[in-house]
């Protein structure tokens, strides 16, 4: 099989995605001789809703980007639809996190974040898929992945190759075929998400704020499960989203096309949609959550953004957790390849724990109690009634409370962490 030549890159990353991405751009930066392998070209499309949070802007600014998005739809907060109610929640004032938050489709961005790597010296394999790990060898440990020399890759003109590298980064996505091959598995008692989305013209595509509704209703106004968005792309058309959660246990009987068809009827009169005014068919996709996928270190492995499970629980936001997590893949390898060695993916795990470990914990509790629909009905028609807690709750929900018990949403989201905890602890199989 033909190799790169002798040549044998630091790190080698799998897919070009935020977490790839971010990942490579943080290595290059830092003088790391970093390889992405990405099976399409870009631009190239994704199924997302496109929104991007004040957490994702701030990963873009830190990236030198904020200015190449000034031709995306710049947005002010969220509102919140559900039971006859409808409140604008801004995004709140957080140090170190703007106010506001852009939608662009993915085709549009995940080629900036390309780019951006590959000026700051990366080397992008566009066309490339990586069909094995090259050389694989076993785990080390029962909670360890897999390590490898590289990856067999197949170009779109050509037959397999070999690319070598000291460290291989996982970044394939929700689907992560390369990161199952190293031993990845996600655990099902782990609510997933399952969304589908589509475009259509709309007259309200300038509006400056994104819509998420917490309660939506068949042609005979019954309740049905899921959740549904309208995101404004200010390009004369709107992305228009539902998904449901695993932990419903309506999930299974559940068609996803069904539910969008009572989305866009329901949410059609506000928004001037009908079916057609489509710009295409619906496209779906899972959402891994709550750091549902592992193991995510191995001698010389690690695993970044969806295919680590780590999409937020508690709003299915997974493009500031891609790069903030391909970003801290890249602190670590910088370190192990510095000197450091395996300990330092070790220490990466463990960073990863510190950060996300207690909200996720809270974030896949929550989803728990909401995934009951008599519940969820409570909560929510509740908190509906106060513009004051729901604040507090984005707040808690967009993962952007300040630093230390000063607040409102600081002291709830401590107290949530201390009932999670101990719910996991009286009861592991329903709560861990
Ligand atoms: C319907 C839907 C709506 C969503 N809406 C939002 C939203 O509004 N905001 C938000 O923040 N998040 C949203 N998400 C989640 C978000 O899309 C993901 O969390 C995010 O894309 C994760 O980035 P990633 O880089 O880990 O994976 P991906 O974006 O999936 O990137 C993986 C890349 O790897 C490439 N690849 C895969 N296998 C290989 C291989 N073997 N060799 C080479 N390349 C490979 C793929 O082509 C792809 O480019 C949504 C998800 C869905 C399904």
């Amino acid at each position: 099989m033909p190799s790169a030549g002798d040549h044998r890159y630091d790190v080698l990353i799998v897919g070009g995605g935020p977490s790839g991405a971010s990942c490579a751009y943080w290595l290059a930066e830092a003088g790391w001789d970093v390889a992405v392998v990405e099976k399409k070209h870009f631009p190239r499309e994704k199924t997302c809703g496109d929104g991007l949070t004040p957490r994702a802007v701030r990963q873009l600014a830190d990236m030198g980007l904020e200015g190449a998005l000034d031709g995306a739809h710049r947005y002010r907060g969220l509102r919140s639809v559900a039971f006859g109610r409808s409140l604008d929640l801004p995004w709140p004032k957080v140090p170190g996190f703007p106010t506001h938050g852009y939608t662009i489709t993915r085709h549009d961005l995940d080629g900036l974040v390309v780019g951006r790597t590959e000026r700051a010296g990366a080397t992008v394999l566009q066309g490339t898929e990586a069909l094995a790990p090259l050389d694989p060898e076993p785990a080390g440990g029962p909670g360890a992945l897999a390590g490898c020399a590289g990856a067999v890759v197949a170009t779109s003109g050509g037959g397999p190759a070999e690319l070598r590298a000291r460290y291989v980064v996982v970044a394939d996505g929700a689907n992560s075929r390369f990161g199952r091959a190293l031993g990845t598995s996600r655990n099902r008692e782990y609510p997933q998400g399952m969304a589908l989305r589509g475009y259509y013209r709309s007259d309200r595509s300038g509006e400056d704020m994104i819509e998420g509704h917490l309660d939506i209703r068949d042609a005979a106004g019954n309740v049905v499960p899921g959740y549904g968005w309208v995101f404004p792309l200010g390009d004369g058309r709107v992305n228009v989203g539902v998904g449901l959660l695993s932990t419903d246990r309506r999930w299974k009987g559940l068609n996803t096309s069904r539910l969008m068809d009572a989305f866009v009827a329901q949410a059609g009169t506000a928004w001037g949609i009908s079916p057609q005014a489509a710009c295409g068919p619906a496209t779906g996709g899972r959402l891994p959550m709550g750091m549902a996928v592992g193991p995510r270190t191995g001698e010389n492995t690690l695993v970044v953004g969806d295919a680590g499970g780590l999409i937020n629980p508690f709003n299915g936001e997974g493009i500031a957790y891609g790069y903030e997590t391909g970003r801290l893949a890249a602190a670590f390898l910088g370190e192990a390849l510095g000197g450091g060695g395996r300990e330092r993916l070790e220490a990466y795990e463990a960073h990863l724990d510190a950060t996300y470990g207690d909200y996720y914990r809270v974030g896949r509790a929550f989803v728990r109690l909401i995934s009951d629909p008599r519940r969820m009905r409570l909560c929510v028609s509740t908190g509906m009634r106060s513009h004051a807690f729901m604040a507090q709750l984005l707040r808690i929900m967009a993962n952007l409370m300040r630093p230390g018990p000063v607040g409102p949403a600081e002291v709830s989201y401590r107290a949530m962490v201390g009932t999670a905890k101990l719910l996991e602890r009286l009861d592991p199989a329903r709560w861990a």
